[in-house]
């Protein structure tokens, strides 16, 4: 059996909040502080059964229903005026299978809770750069880790998913029980229904081997030039990205980072350590400031990117590229300022790539990542002047590039975007068909929303 119905009669036994209950701001909290969202009600269901509750309530007064876990990517939401915000933070079962390289969590659940746990066993999941992200949501729209360049995306490790549709059925899809809906799931985000758990494989890891290369910042150009001139020879099992990164002068960093700009090369490496220096031997021999590459459990992948653990207010941008000549990443770092108080905390190419751009057989909707790089930048937006500094760098880092484009990734979008860019023509087709036959009058919200498809 496959499906449940879990229809409920009137009066849910869900929680449901309201403006000015208690608990109210706490429920709407999301990661990027620019964002207030104000839904008209917010339900935190404690299990699927309540889930479905919370979709029969707001289907009964014409509210639209979007699933959130931690907020990390709720800018492409806006306010959510007409809309049941589901909370999915107290859906948090778990269990590791450590023998069969198997883990199910509930929706609620972040990296977080997850990684150190399969760490002890030896384990490592597909998990991105904050462990502070909720694991489905990062899930539903890809999931680029740092393993990606070896094991590929995050949603196409999934074994099944468990969904509450907007009719309120409780369905466990994989590939034999509706496998458009597992297709579709798999990278096509968070509008086709309420995921409450998620199974997917993790991999057993002998040695890792990570860390990060620290220079001042006024050496990125030699930096960027060796990186680059590496990686057309760097194996599948070697991830790494090069920042320009502006820490703030505050208590919680590090003592030698703490005010200061750097050039970062962060690295992990699935292999020996010995191996993994020698890859690295060109920019090792640019010779560092601080030098943190070690051998690691997969828990030392959590804290690698140093990414800011609490909510802030920033803006973002991003765009994947091809590979790029040597002539673009002058241009690249003519573009970034990295003087102190600078308008952008991090500007970053990530090597994409190996895995990322092949294929695994039965994939979902998002198979693979076009491009070799992708262009990160971030900014902390405190008033009008730095909304406007941040917007104009971030402006200035893509426009570096934008000749080089190739594409976008979804869960990079913080805006609200046409989710059309994200999939080929096919894809798109063929997600609308899903949405068509599971959500046909769209109640059910994603952050890139899929509009339900005409006709058959
Ligand atoms: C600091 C930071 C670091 C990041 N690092 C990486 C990285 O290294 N690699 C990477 O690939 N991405 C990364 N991301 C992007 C991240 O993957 C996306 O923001 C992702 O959408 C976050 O998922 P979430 O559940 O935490 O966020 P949420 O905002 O809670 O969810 C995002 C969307 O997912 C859908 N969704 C969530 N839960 C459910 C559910 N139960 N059922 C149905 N739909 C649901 C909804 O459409 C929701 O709007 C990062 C983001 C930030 C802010």
């Amino acid at each position: 059996m496959s499906t449940l119905d879990l229809r409920q009669p009137e009066s849910p036994a869900v929680p449901i909040l309201h403006p000015g209950d208690a608990g109210w701001d706490a429920s709407r909290q999301v990661f990027n502080l620019l964002v207030d969202q104000q839904p008209t009600a917010i339900a935190c269901p404690g299990d699927e059964r309540e889930v479905a509750a919370a979709i029969g309530y707001a289907r009964r007064r014409g509210l639209r229903v979007t699933a959130q876990s931690t907020g990390h990517n709720a800018g492409p939401l806006g306010a959510l005026d007409g809309t049941l915000l589901l909370n999915t933070s107290r859906l948090t079962d778990l269990s590791i299978d450590p023998a069969g390289h198997r883990v199910r969590v509930g929706a609620g659940l972040k990296w977080e809770h997850v990684v150190p746990r399969l760490s002890e066993l030896g384990l490592a999941a597909l998990h991105g750069s904050s462990p502070d992200v909720g694991i489905v949501g990062y899930t539903l729209g890809g999931g680029v880790s740092w393993l990606a360049r070896r094991h590929g995306l995050q949603c196409n490790a999934v074994q099944a998913l468990e969904v509450v549709t907007a009719d309120g059925e409780l369905v466990r899809t994989d590939s034999s029980c509706e496998p458009e809906l597992f297709w579709a799931l798999r990278g096509g985000g968070g509008s086709f229904g309420v995921v409450t758990a998620v199974e997917f494989a993790v991999q057993p890891v002998e040695e890792l081997y990570a860390g990060a290369l620290f220079f001042p910042a006024g050496r990125a150009s030699e930096v960027l030039h060796t990186w680059h001139g590496l990686l057309p020879c760097l194996p599948d099992e070697l991830m790494t990205w090069t920042a320009l990164m502006n820490f703030p002068p505050e208590e919680a960093i590090p003592a030698p980072l703490r005010g200061r700009a750097f050039t970062v090369v962060t690295g992990a490496f699935l292999g020996k350590a010995a191996v993994g220096r020698d890859l690295l031997r060109d920019l090792v021999a640019l010779g560092p400031e601080i030098d943190t590459f070690a051998t690691v459990p997969p828990v030392g992948l959590s804290e690698l990117a140093m990414d800011p653990p609490l909510p802030l207010p920033y803006r973002t941008g991003h765009q994947l590229v091809g590979a790029l000549p040597p002539k673009a990443i002058d241009e690249f770092v003519a573009a970034v300022d990295m003087r102190p108080g600078a308008p952008l905390a991090i500007a970053q190419l990530r090597h994409m790539g190996g895995a990322l751009g092949r294929p695994p057989s039965g994939a979902g909707a998002v198979a693979t990542l076009p491009g070799e790089l992708c262009v990160l930048g971030v900014g902390v937006v405190t008033d009008e002047a730095s909304s406007r500094a941040v917007d104009a760098a971030l402006e200035g880092v893509t426009a570096s590039l934008a000749d080089h484009r190739v594409g976008y990734y979804a869960n990079f979008v913080e805006e609200p975007a046409d989710a059309r860019q994200f999939f080929d023509e096919s894809t798109w087709a063929r997600l609308r068909r899903v949405k068509r036959a599971y959500d046909p009058t769209d109640l059910i919200r994603g952050n890139h929303p899929i509009p339900a498809g005409r006709g058959k």
